[in-house]
């Protein structure tokens, strides 16, 4: 996969992107990761990218200009390079093929583990990173495939969530996680939040790790995990479960997991 992110900070990127599982990742060669400094493409001689509002108000506005010509310039760049196809008589160049674009932005739709899955399929995934009140309006309208938020919270710019994103997504990548089975039982993937872990030592400070664990039964073990997988998400995320397909074994225990609850609920 190839990821390149727009932003007016690239020099944020240079831990994250060389640190452990994603600089790992780059090194195996699974991950390309590059941070473009859009103000290269103001255009301007003072590499000036933002301007006043019109109809007045306060913060800056991201151009245009610069976003749509760095975006047009790496699309083109990859052409000559041989990693897209030539586009067709009358269609710009990031029209075929056309890489995920996406903006950064609190308004885009939320995060999840769903949509970290989706964009693991793609090929070339390319990120624009936001900074002041916004951005100009046609970016959004005639460049971007998608927009994304990362919580209904308010950053200062779109690098920490691109950051959040990549880091989500890459290491869905085949081969990127050493245990390949570590994100397949991650919460959300299964559709609950995962179950309790335990390592050595069986007894810390009088804690015991439960016995079911230590029985080497694997049969008996995935039971236990399932179960606890589902308490888990119906104590901490009872919307987890709405619309979930559920076997008629975990509606069973479900159900059994709520009497003891409302039990133990009861002897406090
Ligand atoms: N005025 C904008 C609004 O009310 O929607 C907020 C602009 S914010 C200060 C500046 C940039 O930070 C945004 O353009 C976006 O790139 C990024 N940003 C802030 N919060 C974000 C979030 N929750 N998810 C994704 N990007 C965010």
């Amino acid at each position: 996969m190839r990821v390149d992110v727009l932003t007016l900070f690239p020099e944020m990127f240079a831990g994250v992107f060389g640190s452990s599982i994603l600089g790992k990742a780059q090194e195996k060669g699974i991950i390309s990761l590059n941070a473009i400094n859009f103000r290269e493409y103001a255009g301007n001689k003072h590499g000036s990218v933002d301007d006043t509002p019109y109809g007045g108000g306060g913060g800056m506005v991201l151009k245009p200009e610069p976003i749509f010509r760095a975006v047009e310039d790496l699309l083109g760049r990859l052409e000559v390079e041989g990693e897209g196809s030539t586009p067709d008589e009358g269609e710009t160049a990031y029209e075929s093929p056309r890489p995920r674009v996406i903006l950064m932005c609190p308004q885009g739709e939320t995060f999840t583990q769903q949509k970290a899955e989706e964009l693991a399929r793609e090929e070339h995934l390319v990120f624009i990173c936001g900074h002041y009140e916004g951005y100009d309006e046609r970016i959004r309208e005639h460049l971007v495939t998608d927009e994304i938020s990362i919580g209904d919270y308010v950053l200062t710019g779109g690098e920490l969530p691109a950051m959040v994103v990549i880091d989500s997504v890459t290491r869905l990548l085949p081969g990127v996680l050493g245990n390949e089975t570590s994100a397949v039982t991650d919460s959300f993937s299964t559709g609950l939040l995962e179950y309790p872990h335990y390592t050595r030592p069986v007894e810390f400070r009088g804690w015991k790790v439960p016995d079911i664990l230590l029985s080497g039964h694997h049969a008996n073990v995935a039971d236990w995990r399932r179960k606890e997988a589902l308490r888990r998400t119906w104590l901490r995320r009872p919307d987890l479960l709405q619309g979930l397909e559920l076997s008629e074994k975990d509606k069973k225990w479900l159900e059994q997991l709520q009497a003891e609850e409302g039990r133990d609920t009861e002897d406090k």
